[in-house]
C-alpha cells in the first residue's frame, strides 16, 4: 500500500461528515491513520530510505532532496509535512576540550535522542557539524501549535545533561521550523528547507535556546538582513555603529575594575542590532580595520569623559579581530589616539581571541601584540579554554590576563566538573603569574563561587548587561557607593 492511498483521505472525511456529522468525521480522522498502521501502512522513513537512503549525515544537497521527497509524498496524499532544523550550541566547545572522537559521540547521542522521540514515519538526519534536520512524515494536522509542541519536546530532550568522558555537559538547542501548509502550493522542497533554515537563523539571533516558526515576518526580516549588508558601511561612518560597555568587577574589592567595549548597531528602524548580525558582513567587506578605529575612538572619548566626571574606571578594553591585528600601522595609530585623548596606554586593554593566538604563524600579529604590551596596554586572552593556546604562546604574546570562556563558567556553582575545570585553570594561571577574569557570569551563585575559588575578576549579565556610555557612568557611581556601604571580608583572608 503506497502513500497515494492517503490521497483518498479528504474524500473519505467529507463523506463521513455528510453521513454522520462531526463525530464520524473525528472517528475517520483518528481511525484511518490507525488502520493504516495496523495493516503495516505507509512508512515515510522507509520510503525515503528506499528512495534516497537515510544516512546519519547528509550535505545540503541531500537535505534538500529529502525535503523535496517529503513534500511530494505529503502533497500526493493531500497531507502536510514539516521541516524542523536544530542547531546545538556547545558541540564546538567539546571539540577543543575532548577531541574529534568524543565530539562525534556527542553528535550521535543528539541524533539518537531525536530519533527516540520521533514517530516511525518521521526522519532525522545530521546536516552539519552541529546541525540536524527532522522531516515529519505526512500528517493531517501540522499547525503552529502542534509543531511548537513537537519542537519543545525535541528541545527538552536535546538539552538534558549529557555525560561525556566522565563529565556532565550542558548543551543548548536552537530550533527553527516550517510547515508545508505555511507555503504556497507552488513552493518546492528547496523553499521548505530554506524557510526552516531562515527560522533557525532567526532563533539563533535570539539566543542559543530559542524556537522560531517560519512566518511572513521572518521572510521580511530575511530580506532586511540582506539589505543590512549594503547599509553597514554607511552606518559605520554616520555613528550608528558604536560600542556599548559591560562592567567588570574585582572580586577582592567588589569595585569596578574595567569595562569591555562591545559594538552595537543602533539602527533607526530596527533598534539595537548585536554584532553577530553584522560583524561577518564588515569582515567580508574588508571593513574590520575601520570598525576598530571607530570603537577605539569612541572608547577613549568615553574614558576621557568619565575621568572628567570623576567616575572611577581604571581601564576600558577593546576587542581586536585577526585582520585588525595584521595592520602594520596598528601600534602607531593606537599610540596617536591615546596621545590625542591624553590617556596612558595602561588605561587601555586589548582583547585577543585565544583562537587567533593558537592558530597564528603570522609574524606581524606576534610583533603587534608584543609591541602593544611593551607600550603598556593590558593584553587579555579572550574566550580562553576553547582555542588551544600553548603556554609558550602566552609568553610570546605577553598575555596579562585569561578571560575564561563562558562555557566553563555556566553552572560552576552547581556542577562539580565545571568547578574542577575552573579550579584547574585558576591554578595554572596563578603559577604562570596571570590574572583571571570569568566571562558570562549570570548568577549570584556563580559570582560567589568564582570569588571563593580565587578568580580575580568577573563579568556577565548577572552583574550588568552591556549599556551605553552615559548609563555606565550612572551604574558605576551607584555600584561603587553600594560597595562602600557594604562591610566585606577580603576573600583572600577568608
Ligand atoms: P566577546 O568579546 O567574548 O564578548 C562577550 C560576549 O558575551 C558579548 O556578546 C556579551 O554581550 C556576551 N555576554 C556577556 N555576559 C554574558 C552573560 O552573562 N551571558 C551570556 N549569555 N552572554 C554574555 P556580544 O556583545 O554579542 O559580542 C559577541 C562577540 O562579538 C564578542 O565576544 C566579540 O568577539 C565580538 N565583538 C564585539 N564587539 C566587537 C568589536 O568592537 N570588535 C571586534 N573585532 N569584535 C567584537
Ligand atoms: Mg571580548
Ligand atoms: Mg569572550
Amino acid at each position: 500500500m503506497g502513500p497515494h492511498v492517503l490521497a483518498f483521505l479528504p474524500a473519505l472525511a467529507l463523506g463521513a461528515f455528510w453521513v454522520g456529522g462531526e463525530t464520524l468525521l473525528l472517528l475517520v480522522a483518528l481511525g484511518v491513520p490507525f488502520a493504516f498502521s495496523l495493516v503495516g501502512g505507509f512508512n515515510f522513513t522507509s520510503a525515503v530510505q528506499s528512495a534516497l537512503g537515510q544516512p546519519d549525515l547528509t550535505d545540503a544537497h541531500g537535505a534538500v532532496a529529502m525535503t523535496s521527497y517529503a513534500l511530494e509524498q505529503a502533497r500526493a496524499a493531500s497531507l502536510a509535512t514539516a521541516c524542523i532544523q536544530v542547531d546545538i550550541d556547545g558541540i564546538k566547545a567539546l571539540e577543543s576540550r575532548f577531541g574529534e572522537t568524543t565530539t562525534q559521540s556527542a553528535r550521535d547521542l543528539m541524533l539518537a535522542r531525536l530519533r527516540t522521540l520521533l514517530r516511525k514515519d518521521d526522519l532525522a538526519v545530521r546536516i552539519g557539524d552541529a546541525r540536524f534536520m527532522v522531516l515529519l512524515g505526512p500528517a493531517l494536522r501540522l499547525d503552529l501549535e502542534a509543531l511548537l509542541q513537537i519542537a519543545n519536546r525535541l528541545q527538552s530532550s536535546l538539552e538534558e545533561p549529557a555525560s561525556i568522558e566522565g563529565t556532565t555537559q550542558y548543551m543548548s538547542a536552537a530550533i527553527g521550523f516550517c510547515s508545508s501548509v505555511r507555503l504556497a502550493d507552488t513552493a518546492t522542497g528547496e523553499d521548505l528547507f530554506a524557510a526552516a533554515s531562515a527560522a533557525l537563523t532567526e532563533a539563533l539571533a535570539n539566543g542559543p535556546s530559542a524556537i522560531r516558526a517560519w512566518t511572513d515576518s521572518i521572510r521580511v526580516a530575511r530580506s532586511a538582513r540582506l539589505s543590512l549588508r549594503s547599509e553597514a558601511a554607511r552606518a559605520l561612518e554616520n555613528g550608528q555603529i558604536q560600542p556599548w560597555y559591560q562592567p567588570q568587577l574585582c572580586t577582592s574589592t567588589g569595585r569596578v575594575s574595567g569595562a569591555e567595549a562591545l559594538v552595537r548597531w543602533i539602527h533607526p528602524e530596527r533598534g539595537v542590532i548585536a554584532p553577530r548580525q553584522f560583524l561577518e558582513t564588515l569582515e567580508d567587506d574588508g571593513r574590520m580595520q575601520r570598525l576598530g578605529e571607530v570603537v577605539l575612538g569612541n572608547a577613549l572619548t568615553a574614558l576621557r569623559a568619565w575621568d572628567r566626571a570623576g567616575i572611577e574606571l581604571p581601564r576600558v578594553s577593546v576587542n581586536f579581530s585577526m585582520s585588525e591585528l595584521r595592520n602594520p600601522k596598528l601600534v602607531e595609530s593606537l599610540k596617536w589616539e591615546l596621545d590625542r585623548h591624553d590617556l596612558k596606554p595602561q588605561r587601555l586593554g586589548v582583547e585577543v581571541l585565544e583562537t587567533v593566538i593558537a592558530e597564528t604563524t603570522d609574524g606581524i600579529i606576534v610583533r603587534n601584540v608584543a609591541a602593544l604590551a611593551k607600550l603598556g596596554c593590558h593584553i587579555d586572552l579572550d574566550d580562553f579554554g576553547i582555542g588551544h593556546a600553548s603556554i609558550t604562546s602566552l609568553r610570546r604574546f605577553a598575555i596579562k590576563r585569561l578571560k575564561i570562556d563562558r562555557s566553563f563558567v555556566t553552572r560552576v556553582d552547581r556542577n562539580e566538573d565545571q568547578r574542577r575545570m575552573i579550579a584547574a585553570i585558576l591554578g595554572m594561571a596563578d603559577r604562570l603569574g596571570l590574572e583571571t577574569l570569568a566571562e558570562g557570569v549570570e548568577s549570584v551563585g556563580e559570582h560567589a563561587l568564582l570569588a571563593q575559588l580565587g578568580c580575580d575578576h568577573v563579568q556577565g549579565f548577572g552583574i550588568a548587561r552591556p549599556m551605553p556610555a552615559d548609563q555606565l557612568a550612572t551604574w558605576i557611581t551607584a555600584h561603587n557607593s553600594r560597595v562602600a556601604d557594604t562591610p566585606r571580608l577580603d576573600r583572600r583572608s577568608s
